[in-house]
């Protein structure tokens, strides 16, 4: 079996504050050590199903070197480093089973949903596809899509279950804190987490057979971008297949039937924006 597990940060159990999970900030040592935990909770799942798994983790958090790679259960394979052009899906491709979205979080419109945001909290005012806002998950699954990729287990908040479902309703979630603002949440410990994650990707990667947990978009699938200034929308104009929203100033879409290459255009805008507000 291979399996690929993307890995944020906010939806981690005790993580509640950016001081935890940036560089610089103040507890950033306690949030690599609870990220860690959650991940080696998820691999020891997936050993559990299989012992000789392939595993690939693709740290998709803030400067994405978050992981003493040595300390990785299961031999796993460590994607570090910026830049990548797939971002949260970096070397996942059509030889992956199954993949792991852990210590995902809600998107930047989900209420309540604990430091809750859509890529970049500085640029993304929203993004909607068929009308509806998504987060993260939905945007990340045009890639596990396109390769065909079952997507078999979300963990986070309350709000990322009910966006994960929205998006496969068969997915098994696990929740490890409910959100009662964008700073505040009851945690499980993370010994209770750890555990209910691990239980959980043993459960998921067990019952996959037979369930449709391959994310569906429309075809050509489409999506909206409202950014927090109108200079970010006017700078992503540039990209291929990027049109403004008839008569909104901060809004733009794109449209393909090729869901890669949608993904791709969306991580364009995430990184021409960042060059605006950093
Ligand atoms: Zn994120």
């Amino acid at each position: 079996m291979k399996v690929y597990i993307s890995i944020d940060a906010e939806g981690v159990a005790g993580i509640s504050d950016w001081d935890q999970i940036r560089t610089k900030g103040d507890d950033f040592a306690l949030g690599r050590r609870l990220m860690l935990g959650e991940l080696n909770a998820a691999i020891d799942g997936v050993l559990a199903v299989d012992s000789q798994a392939a595993i690939v983790v693709n740290d998709s958090h803030g400067t994405m070197r978050n992981f003493p790679p040595d300390e990785i259960h299961g031999n796993a394979q460590l994607i570090a480093g910026p830049h990548k052009p797939l971002y949260m899906m970096e070397g996942l491709d059509a030889s992956f089973d199954a993949i792991l979205f852990i210590g995902y979080h809600g998107s930047i419109g989900a209420h309540p949903s604990l430091l809750s945001h859509t890529y970049n909290p500085r640029a993304v005012w929203e993004v909607r596809m068929q009308g509806r806002p998504v987060g993260e998950s939905a945007l990340n699954g045009l890639v596990a899509a396109h390769y065909n990729v079952p997507i078999v287990l979300v963990t986070g908040d309350a709000a990322t279950a009910t966006e994960a479902h929205e998006l496969i309703p068969e997915v098994e979630t696990v929740q490890v804190k409910t959100s009662h603002s964008r700073f505040a949440a009851t945690n499980l410990h993370p010994a209770v987490a750890r555990e209910q994650i691990r239980i959980g990707a043993q459960r998921a990667l067990s019952n996959m057979g037979g369930r449709d947990l391959v994310p569906r978009y429309p075809h050509p699938a489409r999506f909206e971008v409202t950014f927090l200034t109108a200079d970010m929308a006017e700078a992503c104009l540039a990209l291929r297949n990027v049109e403004r929203v008839p008569q909104q100033t901060r809004t733009v879409a794109a449209a393909s039937d090729d869901l890669l290459d949608l993904f791709r255009t969306f991580v364009g805008m995430v990184m021409i924006t960042r060059a605006l507000v950093e």
